[in-house]
């Protein structure tokens, strides 16, 4: 039994008349603690992966297993639940609230949690401790997207899904903020998913999944993840 199960999974987005097939059977599994980068070039279907797997969006066919539950059956109820509670989002632009302090943006996240971990912890383990007061904009972009890291850790949830969390950055800052995860992932126990299209950083998974025109072209398993130059 794996953490997480996608089994011939298709969607079909129809824009009137034109079918959209992004997913075209997609199949992969991922364990419970993994730290796994999913790549490709764009519109290959990484998104629509991680939107599915996130519960913001329904598979046309195939069914999606997290946890032991098929959230591909899932009713609208459900999945507003599942997405409060058990997933938490990272996304390519921080989308922090401006005119709220470091400390103020992840504490709003626990908020809506029921067993949230402590605030000033997870600020630490990102490395903010001495930036708790400042507004976002008194950061550089890759402790913005600290701050989304923190935030989406502080409410506890099962996994971590990161839209291209290193999309706006530089590589060098990028690469600090995948090792943020990846550390996130080492000492919280937690699964962390990672969209990529920059292959060079790939090494630093424990699985790498790479998507082709909606299908999965391979999966790799690093038995010895490393950090990239
Ligand atoms: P990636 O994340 O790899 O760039 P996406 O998953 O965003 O790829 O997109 C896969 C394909 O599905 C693309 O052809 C894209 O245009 C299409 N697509 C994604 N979302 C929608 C949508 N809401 N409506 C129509 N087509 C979509
Ligand atoms: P980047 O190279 O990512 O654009 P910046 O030049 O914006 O980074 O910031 C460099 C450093 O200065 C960062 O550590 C950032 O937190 C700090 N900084 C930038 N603006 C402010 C500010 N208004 N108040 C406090 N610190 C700031």
């Amino acid at each position: 039994e794996h953490f997480i199960s996608f089994k011939d999974v298709r969607k079909t987005y129809k824009m009137g008349e034109v079918e959209i097939h992004a997913l075209n059977g997609v199949s992969f599994d991922i364990d419970q603690g993994e730290f796994v980068i999913i790549a490709g070039a764009s519109g290959a279907g990484k998104s629509t992966i991680l939107n599915l797997l996130g519960g913001m969006d329904t598979v046309s066919a195939g069914t999606i297993e997290v946890d032991g539950s098929v959230i591909s059956d899932f009713n609208e109820k459900q999945m507003t639940l599942y997405r409060r509670y058990d997933v938490g989002f990272v996304f390519q632009f921080y989308n922090l609230v401006q005119n709220l302090t470091l400390k103020e943006n992840v504490e709003l996240a626990t908020q809506i949690s029921k067993n949230p971990l402590d605030i000033d912890k997870t600020i630490a383990a990102v490395g903010l401790s001495e930036r708790i007061s400042n507004f976002p904009a008194q950061l550089s972009g890759g402790e913005q997207q600290r701050v989304a890291i923190a935030r989406a850790l502080a409410k506890n949830p099962k996994l971590l899904l990161c839209d291209e969390p290193t999309g706006a950055l530089d590589y060098v800052t990028g690469k600090q903020v995948l090792k943020v995860l990846q550390d996130t992932c080492r000492k919280e126990h937690k699964t962390v998913i990672v969209i990529t299209h920059n292959l060079a950083l790939t090494p630093m998974g424990d699985k790498v999944i790479k998507v082709r025109s909606g299908q999965i072209e391979s999966v790799e398993i690093n038995p010895h993840p490393m950090d990239v130059d």
